[in-house]
């Protein structure tokens, strides 16, 4: 294992840091050939080499592609991901029986958390109001819909934006999430597999903290690099399109660099065997008012002027007469 300091991005426009602001990575292995089971991109006929690095600090995996993945998908991402059988294949996993469904597991984790966490938040009990972003097939904003969640599906790939507005059959926004305008506020922000496919996730999920309603909770899944990797690397955590693997560590760096609070991260083996690291996230705790108070009572007792006389005379609690 070599040792090395990526002196300049990546080739795709990676950061040249980690999420932890770690900049030394050991060389974890190659590629030379599409593993088995990845899409078989054409732009890649003959030019396929991707090298897998490992952050020395917190044992994320930065994956360099070798190529412009941007450039890979404007041909036929959807359709080489998923031809034409996008619709086929959205039936499918709504048949799945619960116990083999990803999406069955991931539906129920979130609705469990959320009376736990949003009842507690708010008292006005409303049907909650969820932003899925990066919707792809649309399975997740269908089965949330499904148990009375209002939900908007985002996706900036017009194919798949157009399977959430006819398939899931929910409102629907075609756009990059890191710069649309306009969303509104949710209760809840999901972002199912989407993080390990851009440069900058902490960028990415810094900018769900301007859409949570107060109380709300942002909920993530990225691929566990650092289960996977016992398998080896032939693992889906690693394919082509994936630019991350994560770590527990590098999970927790993210969601606290993001500006958001971790309320309960967790490694899963799904049922379809991915390995997983899944995420709930608050907004950071306001300041505790009553200690807010107090401080400010214990600044005014310290002046004697006409405001802290003021602040006294209102703020003052009665004394109880002593017998
Ligand atoms: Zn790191």
């Amino acid at each position: 294992m070599a040792e090395y300091e990526l002196a300049a991005p990546a080739r795709t426009g990676h950061l040249a840091r980690c999420l932890c602001g770690g900049h030394r990575f050991d060389l974890a292995w190659t590629y030379a050939t599409p593993p088995e089971g990845e899409t078989r991109y054409p732009g890649l006929d003959g030019r396929y080499h991707r090298e897998v690095w490992r952050c020395t600090a917190c044992g994320h995996f930065l994956i360099d592609p070798g190529v412009d993945l941007e450039e890979l998908y404007s041909g036929d991402s959807a359709e080489a991901t998923h031809g034409d059988h996008m619709r086929e294949t959205f039936e499918r996993l709504i048949a799945l029986p619960p116990e083999r469904s990803d999406n069955h597991v991931r539906v129920r984790r979130i609705t469990e958390f959320a009376g736990d966490w949003l009842w507690a938040h708010d008292a006005e009990q409303r049907r909650p109001r969820a932003l899925d972003v990066g919707s792809g097939l649309a399975v997740f904003p269908w089965a949330l819909a499904s148990e009375g969640w209002s939900v908007t599906a985002l996706d900036p790939d017009p194919r798949q934006a157009e399977l959430a507005r006819t398939l899931a059959c929910v409102p629907t926004v075609c756009a990059d999430f890191t710069t649309a305008d306009g969303l509104g506020t949710f209760d809840v922000v999901t972002l199912n597999k989407v993080l390990e496919h851009v440069p900058d996730p902490v960028m990415m999920l810094n900018r769900t903290t301007s859409l949570l309603e107060p109380g709300g909770f942002v909920y993530l899944e990225v691929p566990d690099g650092e289960g996977a990797a016992e398998d080896g690397p032939g693992r889906e955590e690693f394919f082509i399109e994936h630019l991350h693997a994560f770590s527990l560590t590098s999970v927790g760096l993210m969601i606290a660099a993001s500006g958001l609070a971790a309320l309960r991260v967790e490694r899963l083996r799904e049922p379809s065997g991915n390995y997983t690291i899944i995420a709930f996230c608050g907004l950071p705790e306001l300041p505790n008012r009553q200690e807010e108070r107090r401080a400010l009572r214990v600044l005014v007792h310290e002046r004697h002027d006409d405001a802290a006389a003021a602040w006294l005379e209102l703020d003052e609690p009665v004394r109880e007469p002593l017998d």
